[in-house]
């Protein structure tokens, strides 16, 4: 039997990629939707075959705790809104895969993982790119010592964000890019060298006055050292298109991901002293990404298994993000 998702949210992440997605897994369907507007959801319902009485609004959402056609939920909500669905899902009786960044606050992602664990329910942080081949390829280069001894990381990933999004909130985004996007080079960084960072120091700026950064920092800078002494450099903005990449500096190579954290076409070059040049270009098209994510989190709610991007992986970079906007004056 297929795993069965109910999708919170139908916004762009949800309805152009993850509820595709589904439609090339074997393992899972969309069973049910919860959204705020009736209209969309007849006709996303109709595209997947979702019953009338499986469209829900933020309002009665707590219902699905009826619906024995649900076994987990997808939260696609703006980042402010996902505790409070992550809990009430919980106490529905139903799994959680929950998009990044897990929350606003440490505070929220405790309760969140709190409410899972009190409800005997799984929940997994949407870190896609933990899942995909080529992240997992650098990830076994490093590890594996190919690269020497790693020295020093770079990274970055930023966008030039359009007036009026929900994401320049506050409330609703938690904190400007570094909530958003900086995330994906923080996470790679950690998930690539196998260690969490001792210290950091950050700085960030607001360059344009138009309005966009009354509530949410526009850049941010910052450098994480890592217990055997790597040291990460990471930038992020709202201002600037700034494509996601990292690049791994070690004693015997040089590795080279870029495009790094998009939804296909992930490249990764490498460069070690006395071996061939390594070129993996992922040739997978999305939405790919988003059924093995699916698949994933069904995987380990049949087989009873801890899902890696756990909410403990998730609440480690909520707290390191806290960490760098103290570092760097803000959200104090
Ligand atoms: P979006 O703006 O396209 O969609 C947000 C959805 O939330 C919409 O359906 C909107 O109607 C609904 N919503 C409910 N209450 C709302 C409110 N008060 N204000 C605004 N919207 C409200 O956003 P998105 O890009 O789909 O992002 C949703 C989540 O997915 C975010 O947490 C984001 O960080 C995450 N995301 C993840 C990836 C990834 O690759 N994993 C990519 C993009 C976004």
């Amino acid at each position: 039997r297929r795993v069965r998702y109910c999708i919170v949210g139908l916004g762009r992440i949800s309805m152009d990629h993850f509820m595709p997605a589904t439609k090339m897994s074997s393992m899972v369907e969309v069973t049910a939707i919860v959204s705020g507007h009736p209209e969309k959801a007849k006709r996303q319902a109709a595209m997947y075959n979702v019953p009338d009485s499986s469209i829900y609004t933020y309002e009665n959402f707590d219902r699905i705790r009826d619906n024995t056609n649900i076994d987990a939920v997808y939260i696609a909500l703006p980042n402010g809104m996902h505790a409070e669905y992550t809990i009430r899902a919980a106490q529905a009786g139903k799994h959680v895969l929950c998009e990044k960044p897990m929350a606003n606050t440490v505070e929220q992602c405790e309760a969140m993982i709190a409410a899972c664990d009190k409800a005997n329910r799984k929940l997994m942080i949407a870190y896609r790119c933990q899942l995909e081949p080529t992240t997992l390829h650098a990830r076994k280069l490093v590890q594996s010592g190919a690269l020497g001894k790693i020295q020093a990381i770079e990274s970055a990933n930023g966008f030039n964000i359009a007036q009026g999004e929900w994401r320049l909130n506050r409330k609703l985004a938690g904190g400007g890019p570094l909530m958003d996007v900086g995330i994906y080079s923080l996470n790679a960084c950690r998930f690539i060298a196998g260690e969490e960072p001792g210290v950091l120091s950050a700085y960030s700026s607001v360059i344009d006055h138009d309005g966009r950064f009354d509530e949410v920092e526009e850049n941010v800078s910052w450098t994480m050292k890592f217990p055997s002494g790597i040291l990460a450099s990471c930038n992020t903005t709202y201002g600037a298109s700034m494509d996601g990449f990292y690049r791994i500096h070690g004693s015997k190579g040089t590795l080279h991901v870029e495009p790094a954290f998009g939804y296909q076409g992930i490249h990764l070059t490498a460069h070690l002293r006395g071996a061939e040049a390594v070129d993996d270009l992922e040739q997978e098209k999305d939405p790919a990404q988003f059924t093995r994510q699916a698949d994933y989190f069904a995987k380990c709610i049949v087989g009873d298994t801890k899902p890696g991007p756990s909410g403990e992986e998730g609440l480690r970079d909520i707290k390191l993000m806290m960490q760098i906007y103290r570092s760097a004056g803000l959200h104090s």
